[in-house]
């Protein structure tokens, strides 16, 4: 009788502890089971928000094709006097105020008879503008450049030199350079040197050899310029601006 009792206490013990064990096993399991649920619910909720960003992303990122005709449309306006100057609003500066998405990169001279904005009829927020005497680059205008691309996915950058350039003009003719301004005809030496073996007039090849230059120097740079070319989501390109008609070329 005793050992019958022992025996029962023994059962009912060991039952008493299975169903808590089973019953904490089944809690932790639908424990893991919601939490599974809800990170997988999560997951997809992310997956379905990246690809809205990044369709959203592809659809507002100007293509380089896209960027070059825009810039020659607008030069096309100035060229005839029929400027929109559609972003040139306050709506538009409210607008951008919020964040800037330019369209094209634009190096060129500091002359003041070449303002990017004016002669390709743009507007607040359409252009990055790297100005430097010469439409040269240092470090600071190729690190600008690469902001540009890399974080605000700028996909064509336009090297625009112009007619009659006075920084190209005063390496052409040589002499001293006082101050700084020795280094500006040290970044040009090389364009003039070429167009120097060209027929023709040598003044207007430097400009054109100059702004191929700077073309191959931007194609070249590593780490960042170099990988967006050759992942084929960046186009460079030389131009030449004509001081008297306005007209923007695109150089070969
Ligand atoms: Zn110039």
């Amino acid at each position: 009788m005793q050992l019958f009792y022992c025996e029962t206490l023994v059962v009912y013990y060991h039952e008493n502890i299975y169903d808590k064990y089973y019953n904490n096993i089944k809690t932790k399991r639908e424990k893991n089971m919601k939490r599974t649920s809800m990170l997988v619910v999560g997951f997809m909720i992310l997956v379905l928000f990246s690809t809205a960003a990044l369709a959203m992303q592809t659809d507002t990122a100007v293509t380089g094709k896209e960027a070059q005709q825009k810039l020659l449309d607008g030069n096309k306006r100035y060229v005839n006097e029929k400027q929109t100057h559609i972003n040139q609003t306050a709506k538009r500066r409210i607008e951008v105020a919020k964040g800037q998405h330019p369209f094209a990169v634009v190096v060129c001279c500091s002359d003041s008879r070449v303002p990017p904005e004016i002669l390709f009829d743009q507007g607040l927020g359409d252009l990055f503008v790297i100005r430097l005497a010469g439409n040269i680059l240092n470090d600071e205008a190729i690190g600008s450049i690469e902001y540009a691309v890399d974080h605000l996915d700028v996909q064509y950058i336009m090297v625009l030199g112009h007619e009659r350039c006075g920084a190209v003009g005063a390496t052409v003719q040589g002499g001293e350079a006082p101050g700084h301004i020795g280094s500006l005809v040290k970044a040009i030496q090389p364009a003039v040197d070429k167009a120097k073996s060209q027929p023709g007039d040598v003044l207007d090849n430097a400009v054109r050899a100059n702004v191929g230059m700077v073309v191959e120097q931007l194609k070249s740079s590593a780490p960042i310029l170099n990988e967006f070319i050759k992942k084929g989501v960046l186009t460079v390109v030389g131009a030449r601006y004509d001081l008297d008609d306005g007209a923007v070329a695109i150089l070969p």
